[in-house]
């Protein structure tokens, strides 16, 4: 069975992603870790991109799909394996398409958990930190005890990080939505496309995946 994983940031990928590689027995290949592995064993595309990483330039897609490449040709990709991460643009995609084909490992399903933005933006955006103790907070997953006051130190004050802010997660959300858009039509287009609505609990949302994937194993 041979998978992409796709969803926002905030959507749940990494939990069913561990899920899926559990009860699958098929490996997680996700670009940040693959993209470490090359550089570090000083693979030709490994050296290759860290050129551009060390001169904090964006990979080439050339580059990025030829270390996909090299991973996806390793033989315990030959039950099966999950892209994370992977790919992030069109020309990344018909890449995978020669690649994937050139392997004779063609993509069987491309699960998309999908999640409302707004929704997104409340789960990133919750994160607050005590002023004077620095103990954080979640507006959605850990409130103080007592209202407005610290569990651990009493303190009264909270910030937030510019990361946690709404505005910057909304600004992160929307260009991801913008790289993933033509992502999903480009699946959809050729019916690999699952679609699994994320807005429900963890495991409303690990019970869809399972429903569509048992349908791949033999
Ligand atoms: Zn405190």
């Amino acid at each position: 069975m041979n998978l992409i994983l796709m969803g926002l940031p905030g959507a749940g990928k990494g939990t069913q992603a561990e899920y899926i590689v559990e009860k699958y027995g098929i490996p997680h290949i996700s670009t940040g870790d693959i993209f470490r592995a090359a550089i570090k064993d000083q693979t030709p595309m490994g050296v290759e991109a860290k050129k551009y990483i060390d001169k904090g330039e964006l990979v080439p897609d050339e580059v990025t799909s030829g270390i996909v490449k090299d991973r996806l040709s390793q033989g315990d990709t030959d039950k099966g394996y999950m892209l994370d991460g992977f790919p992030r643009t069109l020309q990344q995609a018909n890449d995978l398409e020669t690649i994937t084909s050139d392997l004779n490992k063609p993509i069987d399903a491309v699960i998309n958990i999908d999640v409302d933005p707004k929704l997104l933006v409340e789960r990133l955006s919750g994160r607050f930190i005590c002023k004077n103790c620095g103990a954080t907070y979640h507006k959605l997953y850990k409130m103080p005890k007592v209202k407005d006051t610290c569990d651990v130190c009493g303190g009264h004050e909270f910030y937030q990080r510019s990361d946690d802010k709404p505005e910057t997660v909304k600004n992160r959300l929307d260009v991801n939505i913008k790289m993933n858009t033509p992502l999903i039509d480009f699946y959809k287009n050729k019916n690999v496309l699952f679609t699994v609505d994320g807005n429900q609990s963890i495991e409303d949302v690990t019970n869809a995946i399972t429903k569509i994937l048992d349908k791949f194993t033999v």
